[in-house]
């Protein structure tokens, strides 16, 4: 048997290497020489994505209707910040077709595409009222706007033989009920093309995944409250409920969680994983809501 001070030296070492390979993990850059496209990365999650990709070693280009933010963000990351803004609404496949050419001519390839731009729509709890106007702006940002950004990522990737394209999804892609139809309906389209594109394109040695988080409370997900009603009361009680209709309590999900989980698909981490919807929701989409026999 061994002596209880042997014992003590074994789990002390056992620490040590624990903390220095966390540490080593904590500080090891996993995107170095990485050159990456987020749309929609100058608010909410995809600001944390940028954020995330530029500590991590990345060039980064966002790809934004917003300029004052976008701006703002890269003042933020300091002046020699290799990160760069373009004006692009992702519904328009010639501007993405042209963020993607700026991207390599600022940094001279193109290896990760987030194709994170998204919006909710408005509430349309009635069918019958349903207007088909903003149900094809929703499938235009979050559908037809995904697929221009995995065309033209692919355009560049393709010669290469390698690349990442990673898509927000959601929980809506999965159940019903969260969001409206034009939402839950663009979002499963998302899982499809995914499943769709990383067929084609794994001959190619490029990925093609998506996450899909459950709520986080950014623009997008203050949405659901009208405009008017959004008080900090509001919005606290709105935490509450996304909170309590979690599955995973004792954490609130945060946009770094999500960026978390991109930042795994675009690094070499990841290499052999294609075709997959990394779920980012607690379990929420896994476990059932209405017949509970452990809580
Ligand atoms: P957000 O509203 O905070 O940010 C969205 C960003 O996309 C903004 O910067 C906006 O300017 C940009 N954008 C919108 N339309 C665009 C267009 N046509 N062209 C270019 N950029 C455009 O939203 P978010 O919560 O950060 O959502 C990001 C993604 O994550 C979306 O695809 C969303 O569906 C998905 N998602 C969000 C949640 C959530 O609870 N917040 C949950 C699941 C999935």
């Amino acid at each position: 048997s061994i002596p209880t001070q042997r014992l003590v030296i074994i789990y002390n070492q056992q620490t040590m290497i624990n903390a220095f390979e966390a540490f080593s993990a904590f500080r090891l850059p996993r995107l170095l020489g990485k050159v990456a496209l987020v749309t929609g990365g100058a608010s909410g999650i995809g600001e944390s994505i940028t954020r995330l990709f530029h500590i991590h070693g990345a060039k980064v280009c966002i790809a934004d209707l917003q300029d004052n933010l976008g701006n703002q963000l890269i003042e933020s990351l300091g002046a020699e910040a290799n990160v760069v803004f373009y004006h692009c609404d992702v519904t328009v496949e010639d501007d993405v077709r042209r963020a993607v050419d700026f991207t390599v001519e600022k940094f001279g390839t193109l290896d990760v595409i987030v194709n994170n731009a998204g919006i909710s729509g408005s509430p349309s709890p009635d069918i019958r009222n349903v207007d088909l106007s903003e149900f094809e702006k929703v499938f235009n940002i979050n559908t037809k706007g995904v697929f221009h950004g995995m065309k033209h990522a692919a355009r560049i990737m393709i010669p290469q033989k390698k690349g990442s394209i990673i898509s927000l999804a959601s929980v809506a892609s999965s159940l019903g009920g969260i969001g409206t139809h034009a939402y839950t309906g663009s979002k499963h389209a998302v899982v499809g093309l995914t499943k769709s594109v990383a067929a084609e394109l794994g001959n190619h040695g490029i990925r093609v995944n998506c996450v899909s988080p459950y709520a986080v409370l950014t623009d997008l997900a203050l949405a659901h409250l009208p405009e008017s009603e959004r008080t900090d009361d509001a919005v606290d009680a709105f935490r509450d409920f996304v909170g309590k209709n979690a599955n995973l309590q004792g954490f609130e999900l945060t946009t770094h969680d999500v960026a978390n989980a991109v930042l795994f698909l675009a690094s070499d981490e990841s290499r052999y994983i294609s075709g997959d919807n990394l779920k980012v929701d607690g379990g929420f989409t896994s476990v059932t809501h209405s017949l509970r026999v452990f809580r």
